[in-house]
C-alpha cells in the first residue's frame, strides 16, 4: 500500500478530498473516550506541520512501518487550529509529531499547552519537530507541557521515527491504562452513590446494570438473579429487553444462553467473563444471598476493565445486602401483612408525594368500604372474614389499572390513588354487583365510595385522608351502595375543621381542656361505684365545644395522643382526690381512643401517671369502644391484659353497635360491658321488640361472666326495666350530669348526708 492510499483510506486531514470530515470530527458523546478504540490493531499518530513536503515524507516513512506489532494510522493537520479541533474529537491518538514554528513562532508550543491544559489530555505523547536547528525550546517549557522529545527534521529518518514512536506508544498505553483505572474508580464511587438511593432490590438491580453499562460505555442490557435456600434462582431486576423477566423464576428466562450463563456462574460461584457478556457473582457472605448479574457486552473487555468490574462488584455487594434488608423492613412497614397490599402508611407516602408534584392536578383519592362486612365477621367468624377480605382485595386489584395504587387502610376500607379518570366509583361498584367476590358469599355485595380530587385540596396527606374518610362516612350514612364526591360545601366544612384543629392545639397548650365526671350507680344498692371522666373544652369566651366535635378530629390527626395523656393525668389526679376525701372505692373511668390503645407505650404512660398522682391502679378503669377493641384485636388484647394484670379494670364502651364476633368477644380481656345509649333509650316505654337488644346484651354478659352498665339512663322507667332484667349499673341524667371534680365532691357529700 502506498502512502497516498494510506492517506485516502483514513481520510486524514489535509488531503483535499470529499471524505475529509467523515471520520475526523466525531461528536463528543458519552461513548467517546479512551474506551472506544477506533482501530485497535493500529497506533494512531498525528503529524502537525504546515510543511507539505514534510507531511508527505512522514506519511511515506510510516506507511509500511510496524511498531510493537501494529501498523500506524497517520492523521495529519496543517495548522494549529486544525490540529486542536482534531485532538478535541479524538482521544485515542498516541503520539503527536509537532512542528514548533507554524503560523507563528510559538504556534507549536501553544498547541502543546492547549492539549494539556485545555483538552486535559495528559496521555498524548508529544514529539517536537523543527526545521531550524537552534530553535529548541527551553527545558522548562518541555517539562511543563510534558513534551517528550525534540528533533530537527533532518534527524528524523525512518529508523529514528521507529524508535521514538515505539517509546511513545508504549508510554501512551501505560498512561492510558492508569488514567482509565482512575476514571473507572471514580465511576465506581459515583455509581455506588447512585445506588445508595435505591429502595427496592428491583430498583437497585436495574440501576446496577445501568451503572455497569455506563462504566463500560455499552447500552444497558442485563439481568440480576438471586438464589436463596429452596429456590433455584429468581430474576429480581433487569434492564433493556429483559425487563419483562423480572419477578419470574430463572428457568423461565429466555434466551437459554443467558439462563445457562447465569446458572453456570451460580454453580461455579465466581465471576465469568464470556465472549459477549460478563456474569458478576456476589457471594452470600457479602450480599446476604447469592446474586448473579448478567450484563451484555458486545466487545471483549481488557484486563483493566475486568478488574474494574470486580472492584465494582465488591463495592456493591454489601449494597445488595442493605437493600434486601431495607426492602424487607419497608415491606413490613408499608405492606398489609394479611392481604399483601400496600397499607395505610404506603398510601399516605404516595399521597404526600402526589400532593407535592404537578401530578396532583389529575390525581384523585378514592376510598372504598365494603357494606355490611362486620356482619360477615359476626356470623361466619373471623377466619372466613379474612379469606373473604383477600378475595375482595384481589378483585379490587384486578379491577384497577396498574397506574393506580391500591391500599388497605384497615378493616374493610380500601384506598385507591391514581389518575382521576381511572377511579370511577361506578365501575368499582360494578366489580361486586354480580355476587362477587363469590356467589357463595351471599349474593350481591355493595360498596360505599368517596372520591377526593387532589387538585381541589390544599392540605397535608393526613388531612386529605381525613377529609376523604369524612366523605366516606357521609356516603355510608345515606345507606348501602352510596358514593360521595367532593363538594365545595365540604371544602368549607373542612376549612372549619382545620381551624378547629388549630384552636384545639392551642387550647391544649393553654390548658383549656379538662374533664368532668359523671357518676355511675349500682342499680341494686343505689351506691355510687364509679365516675366516667368526660372531656370538656371551654373556650376563652366561655363557649363550649362538644367532645363529639373535637375528639374525632384529634383522633384523625394524631393529636389524641398528647390529649389522651392529658385526660389520663387528670383522671388519676381526680382518683387521688376522691380517695383523700374518703371515696377510695369509687373508680374513675377514662376513655381511650383507637390510636392510643394501639400504642405500645399506653401502659407505661398510665403507670407514670399513677405514680405521679398517688392514685391506686384499682381506682382506675379504661373504656374502649367495641369497634376499637375488635379492629386491632391482637395488639389491643395485649395492652388490656397488661393493664388488668396491674389491677385496672376494663370496660367495653358503646356495646351493641359494633357487631363483634362472639369468638373474639369471648377472648377479650374485659370486666364490664356498657350498653349503648341508643338501646337504653328504647326501654321502659312499652315497645317489646325494641328492648330485645338490651336484653340480649345482658344475657350475653352473664354468659361471659362480665358486669353490665347501662348508659344514658334518663327515666325511672328505664332504670326499673334495667334493674328487673339484671343489669348491674346505670349512668345517666336521671342520677347526675357530668360535673367538675369539686362539684362532684359536694354532690357525694350531700348524698352521704341524705343517707343514700
Ligand atoms: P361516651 O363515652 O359514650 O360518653 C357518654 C356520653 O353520653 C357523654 O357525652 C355523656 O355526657 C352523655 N350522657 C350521659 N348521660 C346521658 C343521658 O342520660 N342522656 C344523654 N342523652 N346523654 C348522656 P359527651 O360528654 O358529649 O361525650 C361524647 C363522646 O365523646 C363520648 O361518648 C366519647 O366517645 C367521647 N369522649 C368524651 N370524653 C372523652 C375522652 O376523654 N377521651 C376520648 N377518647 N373520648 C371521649
Ligand atoms: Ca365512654
Ligand atoms: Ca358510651
Amino acid at each position: 500500500m502506498s502512502a497516498q492510499d494510506f492517506h485516502g483510506s483514513t481520510g486524514a486531514a489535509g488531503v483535499p478530498a470529499a471524505d475529509d470530515d467523515d471520520l475526523l470530527f466525531l461528536p463528543e458523546g458519552p461513548e467517546a473516550g479512551p474506551e472506544r478504540i477506533a482501530s485497535p490493531q493500529r497506533w494512531r499518530v498525528l503529524a502537525v506541520d504546515d510543511d507539505r513536503d514534510f507531511q508527505r515524507s512522514t506519511a511515506f516513512a510510516l506507511s509500511g512501518m510496524r511498531v510493537l506489532g501494529r501498523r500506524i494510522e497517520l492523521l495529519q493537520a496543517y495548522g494549529h487550529a486544525e490540529a486542536a479541533r482534531l485532538l478535541a474529537g479524538e482521544r485515542d491518538i498516541a503520539v503527536m509529531l509537532l512542528d514548533v514554528v507554524m503560523e507563528t513562532d510559538d504556534a507549536g508550543l501553544r498547541l502543546a499547552r492547549a492539549v494539556r491544559e485545555v483538552l486535559g489530555n495528559a496521555e498524548l505523547r508529544i514529539v517536537l519537530v523543527t526545521g531550524q536547528p537552534g530553535l529548541a525550546p527551553v527545558h522548562e517549557v518541555m517539562e511543563r507541557y510534558d513534551i517528550n522529545d525534540y528533533w530537527t527534521k533532518s534527524e528524523l529518518g525512518v529508523e529514528r521515527l521507529h524508535t521514538l514512536l515505539t517509546a511513545g506508544v508504549r508510554a501512551w498505553e501505560q498512561l492510558r491504562t492508569v488514567a482509565r483505572a482512575r476514571r473507572g474508580l471514580q465511576m465506581i464511587v459515583e455509581a455506588s452513590n447512585v445506588l445508595v438511593g435505591a429502595r427496592s432490590l428491583r430498583d437497585f438491580s436495574a440501576r446496577t446494570i445501568a451503572e455497569i453499562a455506563s462504566v463500560l460505555g455499552v447500552p444497558p442490557e442485563g439481568v440480576v438473579c438471586v438464589r436463596r435456600a429452596r429456590d433455584d434462582g429468581r430474576v429480581i431486576g433487569a434492564a433493556g429487553r429483559y425487563a419483562r423477566s423480572v419477578d419470574r423464576p430463572l428457568e423461565a428466562l429466555e434466551p437459554a444462553g443467558v439462563r445457562e450463563a447465569i446458572r453456570h456462574c451460580l454453580q461455579e460461584r465466581r465471576t465469568l467473563v464470556l465472549a459477549d457478556c460478563m456474569v458478576l457473582y456476589f457471594p452470600a457472605e457479602l450480599a446476604g444471598a447469592e446474586y448473579a448479574a448478567w450484563v451484555e457486552i458486545e466487545r471483549s473487555l481488557d484486563d483493566t476493565e475486568q478488574e474494574l468490574l470486580r472492584v465494582f462488584a465488591l463495592n456493591i455487594g454489601s449494597g445488595l445486602h442493605n437493600v434486601a434488608l431495607f426492602s424487607r423492613l419497608d415491606d413490613l412497614a408499608y405492606r398489609d401483612q394479611l392481604l399483601g397490599l400496600p397499607n395505610r402508611n404506603a398510601l399516605l407516602r404516595a399521597l404526600e408525594s402526589a400532593l407535592g408534584s404537578a401530578a396532583r392536578h389529575h390525581t384523585a383519592l378514592l376510598l372504598i368500604d365494603i357494606d355490611n362486612f362486620s356482619g360477615v365477621n359476626l356470623t361466619l367468624g373471623p377466619a372466613y372474614g379474612d379469606a373473604l377480605l383477600k378475595r375482595i382485595g384481589e378483585r379490587l386489584r384486578d379491577g384497577f389499572d396498574p397506574t393506580v395504587l391500591l391500599a388497605r387502610l384497615g378493616g374493610d376500607v380500601f384506598g385507591a390513588l391514581g389518575p382521576v379518570e381511572r377511579l370511577d366509583p361506578e365501575s368499582v361498584a360494578a366489580l361486586f354487583a354480580d355476587g362477587a367476590p363469590s356467589a357463595a358469599d351471599g349474593g350481591a355485595w355493595s360498596v360505599g365510595t368517596a372520591r377526593l380530587p387532589l387538585a381541589e385540596f390544599t392540605g397535608t396527606a393526613l388531612e386529605a385522608l381525613a377529609s376523604a374518610t369524612l366523605l366516606l362516612k357521609q356516603a355510608k350514612l345515606r345507606g348501602h351502595g352510596q358514593h360521595q364526591d367532593w363538594l365545595p360545601e365540604i371544602a368549607v366544612a373542612a376549612g372549619r375543621r382545620f381551624a378547629l384543629l388549630q384552636a384545639l392545639r392551642e387550647a391544649l397548650a393553654r390548658d383549656e381542656i379538662g374533664i368532668e365526671l359523671q357518676p355511675q350507680i349500682d342499680l341494686a344498692t343505689g351506691t355510687v361505684t364509679g365516675v366516667e371522666a368526660l372531656a370538656r373544652w371551654q373556650r376563652a369566651d366561655g363557649t363550649r365545644v362538644a367532645p363529639d366535635a373535637f375528639i374525632p378530629l384529634a383522633e384523625a390527626t394524631g393529636l389524641i395522643v398528647p390529649l389522651g395523656e392529658h385526660f389520663i393525668e387528670l383522671a388519676c389526679a381526680a382518683a387521688a382526690r376522691l380517695a383523700a376525701a374518703g371515696h377510695g372505692h369509687i373508680r374513675v373511668a377514662v376513655n381511650v381512643s383507637a390510636v392510643q390503645s394501639a400504642r405500645a407505650d399506653l401502659v407505661a404512660s398510665i403507670e407514670r401517671q399513677l405514680l405521679a398522682s398517688g392514685a391506686e391502679a384499682r381506682q382506675m378503669e379504661i373504656e374502649l369502644t367495641e369497634t376499637v377493641a375488635m379492629q386491632n384485636f391482637g395488639a389491643v388484647t395485649d395492652t388490656l391484659e397488661r393493664l388488668r394484670a396491674r389491677g385496672l379494670t376494663v370496660a367495653i364502651d358503646d356495646f351493641g353497635t359494633g357487631f363483634s364476633s362472639l369468638a373474639y368477644l369471648r377472648r377479650l380481656p374485659a370486666d364490664l360491658i356498657k350498653i349503648d345509649r341508643s338501646f337504653v333509650q328504647e326501654l321502659g316505654n312499652g315497645g317489646e321488640s325494641r328492648t330485645e337488644i338490651a336484653e340480649l346484651i345482658i344475657r350475653l354478659a352473664e354468659r361471659l361472666g362480665l358486669r353490665v352498665l347501662a348508659e344514658g339512663v334518663e327515666t325511672e322507667a328505664q332504670a326499673g326495666w334495667l334493674r328487673m332484667h339484671g343489669c348491674h349499673y346505670a349512668q345517666g341524667w336521671l342520677y347526675a350530669r357530668a360535673m367538675p371534680l369539686d362539684a362532684l365532691l359536694d354532690w357525694l357529700a350531700r348524698r352521704e348526708r341524705a343517707g343514700t
